[in-house]
């Protein structure tokens, strides 16, 4: 049960930076309607969450039972394997807080456990015992539950222990990504015997997936907390089932893992404050960059589908990803805090305005477009599942919002599971950079950089939004092209997910778009964009482009103020309201 005078004094400790200049001020009590909303990627976690709103608990309450819930309904993406990084937003003191429990690279590596001399050469690091970093999530959101939360452990791992114990139905998502991976999980004897019937073919659409050894875990964590994951015994036996795999993770690692919390980083759109994470990530850099620089351009006048927007968006993307790549890794180490503090100045997006104006005025300028462009259609076969991670959203009758997102990187992770204990381990180790001189090289104890941006957005201190992706790199594009589509095109939350996609890789040039956008359209961004760009189509709905999961307040003064979920369809996600 959380006690205010406690709650202060834990939210200052925690704070550490700010604290002092920081007034405890309450918020004005919001009435919503319904009076809690979760919005995650499978059902049965969104409905986890309510289950937990509607006994009486609080966001993290919910947060932590989604979070723990997700890990069984979908075990390919996150976990206690797994880490990740959660934004809350406090509305009695208006703070945002930020949590990193990030993964961390095993205290043993050195170089040569891997070579550096280009991506391809990290792959010892892709699959397998050397992929897996020190797993964070236990430790991080136990934490965070002891700390704010108001029903006891055991109530909030209840639904999650559930649903690994007596089994849920398989979806086709779950069944394709089953299928997708066999070959990574018929690798590992545990992996095989939990996710493949009888260790042979994958689970089927509509079979039930029991998970026994997992609901033990969460059983033992619901007794004995932490412990029950970084305590001496379990982190020996993690240890162990990674160095059998060829890895070198010690007891040691687990036990001395830290999660971080740090201070949250803010950015504006058209009057809106934008609160996210930073470095380890660089995703909520790319993301709160890009919309500095669309802040200057007249983006309300022009369309979702107008090519002069969608080459602006480009130009601004690709000039927000290739400042972040350069300079953003973990910040406990040498040389990235001070130089990520230029990222988002004005200098920065003063230069990246006029410089896109120099280059894309004539079309600013509505001049013709001719329209010109080789497009190359990728394969949907093999992008079918594509993606990794998972992002959920909460708001309680409060307004208190997590916005959470959480991974053990690529489906399945290592593909290594610890015997009897159903938890899947990560693969983050990937994360890192292999080429030479990059600041996200490997290091003992470093975090890898993530693209994960958990996004919260309040005006004039009310709470507006929470919302995330996950999606890899697409993170930050995925969520800029969302909060374009809701605050400048006037769109709704759900309509806003639902729409078509693209995504810019700056480094090569390179403009991925869903299909459903027109191929006159993207000719047309083509020939503005101008000959170094080329283009690549994609399946109509694509996983590829994220999996995003939030809630946005209605923008008119009505009492209860109305509280809408959005889902993406794209995967299984789903709005779950208190009282329906
Ligand atoms: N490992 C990825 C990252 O941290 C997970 C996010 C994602 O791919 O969706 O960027």
């Amino acid at each position: 049960m959380i006690r205010w005078i406690g709650f202060f004094a834990v939210t200052c400790a925690l704070s550490m930076m700010g604290c002092a200049s920081r007034s405890m001020r309450t918020q004005e009590q919001l009435a919503l309607n319904p009076p809690g909303v979760v919005a995650a990627a499978h059902p049965l976690a969104a409905e986890t969450g309510v289950e937990i709103l509607e006994a009486g608990g609080n966001a993290i309450d919910a947060a932590v039972a989604t979070a723990f819930a997700l890990n069984v309904v979908e075990p390919f993406a996150s976990g206690i394997g797994g880490g990740g990084f959660l934004l809350y937003y406090d509305a009695v003191t208006g703070k945002v807080s930020v949590r990193d429990f990030r993964e961390k690279a095993p205290a043993d590596l050195s170089p040569h456990h891997y070579r550096v001399k280009g991506v391809s050469e990290s792959s010892t690091m892709h699959s397998g015992g050397m992929a897996v970093a020190v797993p964070g999530m236990a430790r991080g959101l136990l934490a965070m539950h002891a700390e704010h939360g108001r029903l006891s452990r055991e109530r909030v791992l209840g639904p999650a222990i559930k649903h690994a114990e007596s089994g849920f139905e398989v979806s086709p998502t779950l069944a394709g990504i089953l299928a997708s991976k066999a070959d990574l999980l018929k690798k590992d004897k545990t992996a095989s015997s939990i996710f493949l019937v009888d260790g042979g073919a994958p689970y089927k659409p509509g079979d039930i997936l029991v998970q026994r050894d997992l609901s033990a875990t969460l059983r033992a964590i619901a007794i004995q907390g932490e412990s029950a994951v970084y305590g001496p015994d379990m982190a020996h036996h993690i240890a162990d089932a990674v160095r059998v795999r060829g890895g070198i993770l010690k007891a040691s690692d687990i036990t001395g893992y830290s999660f971080v919390d740090r201070e949250p980083v803010p950015g504006s759109y058209r009057g809106y404050d934008l609160v996210t994470i930073g470095p380890p990530s660089s995703g909520g850099l790319t993301l709160l960059m890009t919309l500095s620089v669309l802040d200057r351009f007249d983006v309300q006048k022009m369309s979702p589908e107008d090519p002069v927007y969608l080459a602006l968006f480009a130009e601004a993307f690709a000039a927000a990803q290739t400042a972040c790549d350069r300079v953003v890794a973990d910040p406990s180490f040498a040389g990235t805090g001070t130089q990520t503090s230029k990222l988002l100045s004005d200098a920065w997006i003063d230069r990246t305005v006029a410089d896109i104006r120099s280059r894309l005025g004539n079309a600013l300028a509505g001049a013709p477009v001719a329209g010109r462009a080789e497009i190359a259609k990728v394969s949907s076969d093999l992008s079918r599942f594509p993606g990794n991670t998972t992002h959920f959203s909460v708001i309680d009758a409060d307004g208190n919002m997590v916005a959470l997102t959480q991974t053990i990187n690529y489906w399945f992770g290592s593909g290594v599971v610890v015997p009897g204990t159903g938890i899947v381990l990560n693969n983050e180790m990937y994360d890192f950079s292999f080429e030479e001189g990059s600041v996200n090289l490997p290091e003992p104890g470093k975090r890898p950089r993530s693209s994960i941006s958990p996004l919260i957005i309040l005006q004039d201190g009310k709470p507006v939004a929470a919302i995330g992706t996950p999606g890899g790199r697409r993170i930050p594009s995925a969520l800029a092209q969302i909060v374009v589509r809701c605050i400048d095109f006037d769109q709704d939350l759900q309509s806003a997910i639902d729409a078509p996609r693209v995504h810019i890789n700056g480094s090569d040039h390179v403009f991925s778009h869903e299909s459903r956008i027109p191929t006159e359209t993207i000719r047309k961004v083509a020939g503005i964009l101008g000959e170094e760009w080329s283009f690549r189509e994609r399946n109509a709905m694509d996983a590829y482009f994220g999996g995003a999961q939030g809630i946005w307040l209605g923008r008119d003064s009505d009492k209860p103020v109305s509280v809408y979920g959005g889902a993406d369809p794209r995967r299984d996600g789903a709005v779950a309201r208190v009282g329906h």
